[in-house]
C-alpha cells in the first residue's frame, strides 16, 4: 500500500488510473481501525478498481476540544490493517495539508443539520461536509463508502452531494458488532469492562423493538426501547428516536421503513447506534 500525505500528488495519481478507466473507491475515515472500517475497505475493493482509504482526524467536526484531543491515535496499526486489506493507498494528510488558516465553509443542510446529533453538537455537520467535499474534490471518487453507524451522516452527505450536484456514487455499509452485539466504534477503547458491559443495553434495545416491531405501534416500541435503556442509571441518554428510515422526520403513512437512533454516554464515552426495520 502506498502513503500519501499530499493531496497534489495524490491527485494527479488518481487523475491518471481514471484515464485508464479506473473506478475508484473511497473509504474516509479518522482512524483507529477496526473490523468496521475494514468491512468497508472490503465492500469497496469489491465494487471498485483502486481503494482509497483517507485517515484523517477532522478538527472541524468537533465541537469539543478534549473530544479532539482524547480521540485515539494508532496510525502504526492502522497502516498495518490497511495494508492485510490489501487496501492499495491510504491519505494520511497533516491538518495544514486540508486547511486554510481561518478556512470558512457553510453549507445549508436544512432540517437534517439541527436534529439527534446536530443538536447535540452544533456545528458537526459543517465540519464533516466541509471535510469530506475536499476529499471529493482531491481524490474525485466513483464511489464513496460509508457506514451506517453514522446514519445521520450518509443522508447529510447524500443531501450535500444532491445540492453540489456532485459525481460521485455513495453507498451504506451495515454497522458491524462485536459477537455480543455492540456496534464497533473507535471510542469503545475507551470503556471500562464494566462500561461495555453496560453498553451493551443499547444494541439489545435496539433488536428488542426489531423483533417485536411487527406486533407493536412506534409508542409501545419506544416504551420497551426506553425501559431497556433507563435500567441502568449509568447509560446517560442524549435521545432515543424512531423516525421515517429516508427522511428523519417523524413516522407517517408514506414512510417506507422505520430507523431507531440513538446516542448516551457511559462513564465519559458517548455512543450512538441505530437499527433500520421495515
Ligand atoms: P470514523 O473513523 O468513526 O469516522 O468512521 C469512518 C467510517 O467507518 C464511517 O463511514 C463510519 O460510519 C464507518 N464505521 C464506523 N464504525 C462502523 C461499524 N461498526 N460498522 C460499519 N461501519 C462503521
Amino acid at each position: 500500500m502506498k502513503i500519501f500525505t499530499s493531496k497534489a500528488e495524490l491527485s494527479h495519481l488518481l487523475t491518471e488510473l481514471k484515464k485508464e478507466n479506473k473506478n475508484i473507491g473511497l473509504v474516509p475515515t479518522m482512524g483507529a481501525l477496526h473490523s468496521g472500517h475494514l468491512s468497508l475497505i472490503k465492500t469497496a475493493k469489491q465494487q471498485t478498481d483502486v481503494v482509497v482509504c483517507s485517515i484523517f482526524i477532522n478538527p472541524t467536526q468537533f465541537t469539543d476540544q478534549k473530544d479532539l484531543e482524547k480521540y485515539p491515535r494508532t496510525v502504526s496499526a492502522d497502516i498495518e490493517k490497511l495494508t492485510e486489506a490489501a487496501c492499495d493507498y491510504l491519505f494520511l494528510p497533516e491538518v495544514t495539508e486540508m486547511y486554510e488558516e481561518n478556512e470558512t465553509w457553510h453549507l445549508d443542510l436544512g432540517y437534517l443539520e439541527n436534529i439527534l446529533e446536530g443538536k447535540f453538537r452544533p456545528g458537526h455537520y459543517q465540519g464533516v461536509t466541509q471535510v469530506v467535499f475536499k476529499l471529493f474534490q482531491i481524490v474525485n471518487p466513483t464511489k464513496a463508502f460509508f457506514g451506517q453507524k453514522d446514519y445521520q451522516q450518509v443522508l447529510i452527505i447524500r443531501k450535500m452531494v444532491d445540492i453540489l450536484n456532485l459525481p460521485v456514487e455513495l453507498v451504506m455499509c451495515p454497522i458491524k458488532r462485536n459477537d455480543e452485539g455492540l456496534a464497533l466504534s473507535s471510542r469503545n477503547i475507551h470503556l471500562s469492562d464494566i462500561e461495555k458491559s453496560k453498553a451493551l443495553l443499547l444494541s439489545r434495545a435496539l433488536l428488542t423493538i426489531r423483533d417485536v416491531s411487527a406486533n407493536h405501534t412506534p409508542e409501545e416500541l419506544k416504551s420497551i426501547a426506553l425501559n431497556i435503556l433507563e435500567s441502568d442509571a449509568e447509560i446517560k441518554l442524549d435521545y432515543f428516536e424512531l423516525l421515517d428510515k429516508d427522511t428523519l422526520t417523524t413516522l407517517n403513512n408514506d414512510s417506507k421503513g422505520i430507523v431507531a437512533l440513538l446516542a448516551a454516554t457511559i462513564g465519559k464515552t458517548r455512543l450512538i447506534d441505530n437499527m433500520i426495520f421495515n
